[in-house]
């Protein structure tokens, strides 16, 4: 725990006393009271008294204020216990004596990556369908291809388009259909002069599919 994570802890927990107090004086004040108290009004505060003391419990833990991983476990109600950058399998909280599982740490991304090759292949990385493409044509080499997610609305189209220099743009593959917003990064290309670099951030499963060559007498 940082310092400034232990002082707001520790205001937390003078704050939950006092209103602890604040709910305890309250009760004593029914309890005394010469006129009838409605049961609901004393149900409710007892509730308080219950909620505030459970409040309590978990501000005194210092494990409390770990960050945590808390993904859904798929089968229970719990959630990983363990740190938000760690590898391999998920887990609950182990605690003796107590019901733990663990689960997968499937990527629900995936990182496309589609750049030049030569001065007429498109390659692509990555995803379901994903090949080295020729795509040569007369006057114009050009390339195009549909990126689908987990519903079939959600289509990115990429075109790749070489002057000399391989160029991309993206844009939804229909026009009543919106764009998906999954993240794109285009950097010049580490290895590949004559080519950009694209890297799409897109949902797991993704595939490739509708590629077609652009420009003619080929
Ligand atoms: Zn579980
Ligand atoms: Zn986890
Ligand atoms: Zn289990």
């Amino acid at each position: 725990m940082t310092d400034k994570q232990s002082k707001a802890r520790e205001y937390v927990l003078a704050d939950l006393v006092d209103a602890t107090n604040e709910v305890d004086d309250a009760m004593n004040l029914l309890t005394e009271a010469r006129y009838p108290v409605p049961a609901a009004l004393t149900a409710h505060l007892q509730a308080a008294r219950e909620q505030l003391a459970a409040a309590l419990t978990i501000a005194k833990q210092g494990d409390a204020y770990r960050p945590r991983c808390a993904h859904q476990c798929p089968n229970h109600a719990h959630t990983c216990d363990r740190t938000p950058t760690h590898l391999s399998d998920h887990r609950d909280q182990q605690q003796k004596g107590t019901h733990t599982c663990s689960w997968p740490n499937e990527p629900d991304h995936i990182t496309i990556r589609i750049s030049g090759g030569s001065d007429d292949l498109v390659e692509v990385e990555g995803c379901e369908g994903a090949d080295e493409f020729n795509c040569w044509g007369i006057g114009l080499t050009g390339w195009r291809g549909d990126l689908i997610g987990g519903t079939d609305t959600e289509t990115l189209r990429i075109y790749a388009i070489y002057n000399g220099i391989w160029t991309f743009a993206a844009t939804a593959s229909d026009e009543s259909l919106p764009m998906p917003d999954w993240p794109i990064r285009i950097t010049d290309h580490p290895d590949v002069g004559h080519s950009a670099l694209v890297e799409i951030d897109a949902p797991a499963g993704t595939r490739l599919t509708n590629v077609t060559a652009l420009g003619g007498d080929r």
